[in-house]
């Protein structure tokens, strides 16, 4: 019987070692084949990230683009954002490949970061930037909602991604300046129950910042609903 149970357990042994070989399993940031204690994301990669610590900076360069715009609690991007690089293809995944467990890890390691900063402390509710109706209905998921779901869970914190919805879908922003952009986005973006951010402080989550033009129509239309307060954090920031 005991050597019947070693068999098997050989051939279970085996059989993953064989479907390793088959269907390896790769780092969603460089492409190696990752180790079987690895998942997701290789160990040197991880630790390589472009981190910004921005998180312990109330003065960083995400707040200071937005300082002057709306009176924001906080805001922070954990990662720089280059072109061709990893976090480009760790975003590219979890947006375009339904790599969805990416957007649960790096909103987990978000929330670890948002954990040990001062500013971040208090927060009521987690908001992600609703995405395009028919981009959603095309990719068939919001990868925001997943990176919030791995802030929440790590900050002890609800979320809700029904409370702030888009109502019209806008044009094509890459050939509008700025202004115009943040013109056309306040008309964009709806809080379909009050009472869920009344009096709270929300923490809007968005995967890149770039102009910040989507974070401020956001966050302005929480605050003119009756949010007392509000933080902004995002995987990455486009330089
Ligand atoms: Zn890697």
């Amino acid at each position: 019987m005991e050597i019947l149970n070693s068999n098997k357990s050989i051939f279970r042994h085996w059989g993953a070692d064989l479907i390793a070989l088959l269907f390896p399993n790769l780092c969603n940031a460089c492409g190696n084949t990752l180790f079987r204690n690895e998942s997701l994301i290789c160990t040197k990669c991880l630790y390589d990230l472009p981190y910004t610590d921005y998180h312990i900076h109330a003065d960083n360069r995400v707040a200071k683009q937005l300082w002057g715009r709306l009176p924001l609690n906080a805001a922070m991007a954990m990662l720089y954002f280059r072109k061709g690089a990893k976090v480009q293809n760790l975003i590219h995944n979890l947006k375009y490949n339904s790599k969805t467990d990416v957007g649960l890890m790096l909103g987990s390691l978000l929330g670890a970061r948002l954990n040990s900063s001062p500013l971040y402390k208090n927060i009521d509710l987690i908001i992600p930037v609703p995405l395009h109706q028919k981009k959603q209905r095309l990719r068939g998921y919001n990868q925001s909602v997943f990176i919030v779901q791995g802030i929440a869970e790590k900050m002890d914190v609800p979320f809700s991604e029904d409370t702030l919805i888009r109502t019209i879908s806008t044009e094509s922003q890459t050939k509008k300046s700025r202004y115009n952009r943040y013109e056309n986005m306040k008309q964009v973006f709806e809080v379909q129950n009050k009472e869920a951010i009344k009096n709270k402080h929300v923490l809007l989550v968005d995967d890149v910042i770039t102009t910040g033009a989507t974070l401020e129509a956001c966050a302005n239309v929480l605050l003119q609903n009756g949010a007392a307060m509000v933080s902004i954090a995002a995987l990455a920031f486009a330089e």
